[in-house]
C-alpha cells in the first residue's frame, strides 16, 4: 500500500533527542528552541519567530495578539482547516468567508474589499499548497481600511510570493509542522512569525502564560508576574531537537519534493492539456514549495470513483476541506459573503496525491501508473 503521507525524517532526530535529554533541559525556549527561531528570524528575515505546540496555537495567539472582541469580523476563505476560524471564534468573533480563485483554490483578492465592513478586523489569507496569495493587493487593502492580515501559511514553509518568504508579509504569520506538513517537530507543533514589532512584547507575554518571564529570563526585571491574559504556547524541547534536524535539510527536503511534484506535473501533462484533468496552477509571483499535488477531476461522483480505483490498486488518495460555510457549526459562526461560485463546486472535484520526503520513483510510478490506467 502506498500511503498518502509519510512524516518527513532525516535519521538525525533521534541523535537531537538524545542530545536534548541529556542537556537537562526539557521545556520550552531551552538551546534547541532558540536554535529553530533564530533559524526563522535569519531564514525568513522576520522580526521574531516563536515556537507554538501547534499552528493553531499560533493563530489563536494572533487572536489575542490583535484583541479580537466578541462581534469583530474576520475575513477569510471557506476552503480551509477548521483552525484557521476557530482561533477567531474563541475570541468571539463572526467568521465572514469568501470566495475562493478555481485555480490556485485561494482567498480570491477581489472579493475582499466588498466584504469589509465597520466590524472587520483582519484579513486572514490561506496559503493553500503552500502557493502563496495575491499578497500585494490584500496588503493594500489592509492598509487602506486599517485592518491586520494574518498568514495562515500552515503548508507554505520555505515558499515565497514576489521573492518575500510566505507568513512574513503579513502583520503575523502562523506556520504547521504538523507531520503532514513539509516539516515536523515529531508529529505536532508550530511557529508564529511576528512582522510587526509592536507584537513582541506582548507575544512573549501571551505566550509564557501571561507572565513577563522572557523579560525575567533576560534580565530586564527583577521578579515576574501575571501582566496580561495568556496560556502555554510553548512546545518541549524534545519537539524542536526534532524540528532542528529537519531545518539543518530544509532546502534537501524541499528540492526532494519539487522533485516528486514536477514527476507528476510530467506525467500527467497529456491529461491536462486534453482537457481530462485539470493541473495545479502555479502564479509566476509564487515560488511554491511542493507542499501538495493535487488534479481536479470532472465532478464528485468521478473523484468518488477515482479514489476508489486508486485504493483498489493499493494507493492512498485523498481530499479535504468541506467548505467551513457549509458545516452545521460554520453555519452558525459565520456568512458567506456575495457569490459562492468556486468555493463547493471545486472542493468536490480535488483529489491529493500522495507526497513526502523521500518517496521512491518506484512508489511514485505506482501512483501514476494507477492514476494513468483510471482515465485509459
Ligand atoms: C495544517 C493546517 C492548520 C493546522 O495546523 P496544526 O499544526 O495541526 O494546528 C491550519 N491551517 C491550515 C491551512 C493547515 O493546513
Amino acid at each position: 500500500m502506498i500511503p498518502f503521507n509519510r512524516p518527513p525524517s532525516t535519521g538525525t532526530e533521534s541523535r537531537y533527542i538524545e542530545e536534548a535529554l541529556t542537556q537537562g533541559k526539557l521545556s520550552g525556549d531551552g538551546p534547541f528552541s532558540q536554535l529553530c527561531q533564530r533559524w526563522f528570524e535569519r531564514r525568513l528575515g522576520c522580526e521574531r519567530a516563536f515556537l507554538t505546540p501547534s499552528c493553531t496555537h499560533a493563530l489563536e495567539m494572533a487572536a489575542l495578539l490583535i484583541d479580537v472582541k466578541p462581534g469583530d469580523e474576520i475575513i477569510m476563505p471557506s476552503y480551509t482547516f477548521v483552525s484557521t476560524a476557530n482561533a477567531f471564534v474563541l475570541r468571539g468573533a463572526r467568521i465572514v468567508f469568501v470566495d475562493i480563485r478555481p485555480d490556485t483554490m485561494n482567498i480570491d483578492e477581489t472579493l475582499i474589499e466588498p466584504a469589509i465592513t465597520e466590524k472587520t478586523r483582519a484579513i486572514v489569507p490561506v496559503h493553500y499548497a503552500g502557493v502563496g496569495c495575491e499578497m500585494d493587493p490584500i496588503m493594500a487593502l489592509a492598509n487602506r481600511y486599517g485592518l491586520y492580515v494574518i498568514e495562515d501559511a500552515a503548508q507554505g514553509m520555505m515558499s515565497t510570493y514576489k521573492d518575500r518568504p510566505l507568513g512574513t508579509i503579513g502583520h503575523l504569520g502562523a506556520f504547521s509542522f504538523h507531520e503532514t506538513k513539509n516539516y515536523t517537530s515529531g508529529g505536532e507543533g508550530g511557529l508564529l512569525i511576528v512582522n510587526d514589532a509592536s507584537f513582541t512584547n506582548r507575544a512573549e507575554i501571551i505566550r509564557e502564560k501571561g507572565t513577563n518571564r522572557s523579560q525575567f529570563f533576560r534580565g530586564m526585571v527583577d521578579k515576574y508576574s501575571w501582566v496580561g491574559v495568556g496560556s502555554s504556547y510553548l512546545p518541549s524541547e524534545l519537539q524542536a531537537a526534532y524540528l532542528w534536524a529537519q531545518l539543518n535539510l530544509a532546502e534537501q527536503i524541499r528540492d526532494n519534493r519539487l522533485a516528486i511534484w514536477n514527476g507528476y506535473h510530467r506525467a500527467f501533462k497529456l491529461l491536462i492539456s486534453r482537457g481530462v484533468v485539470e493541473g495545479p496552477a502555479l502564479p509566476a509571483a509564487s515560488a511554491h514549495n511542493a507542499h501538495m499535488y493535487f488534479l481536479k477531476v470532472r465532478d464528485l461522483e468521478e473523484r468518488t470513483t477515482l479514489i476508489d480505483h486508486l485504493k483498489q490498486s493499493g494507493v492512498m488518495a485523498v481530499f479535504h476541506y468541506v467548505p467551513l460555510h457549509a458545516t452545521p457549526f460554520g453555519q452558525t459562526m459565520g456568512r458567506f459573503h456575495g457569490e459562492e461560485r468556486f468555493t463547493s463546486q471545486e472542493s468536490e472535484r480535488l483529489v491529493r496525491l500522495p507526497v513526502w520526503y523521500g518517496m521512491s520513483v518506484e512508489e511514485q510510478e505506482q501512483v501514476i501508473q494507477s492514476l494513468l490506467a483510471f482515465f485509459d
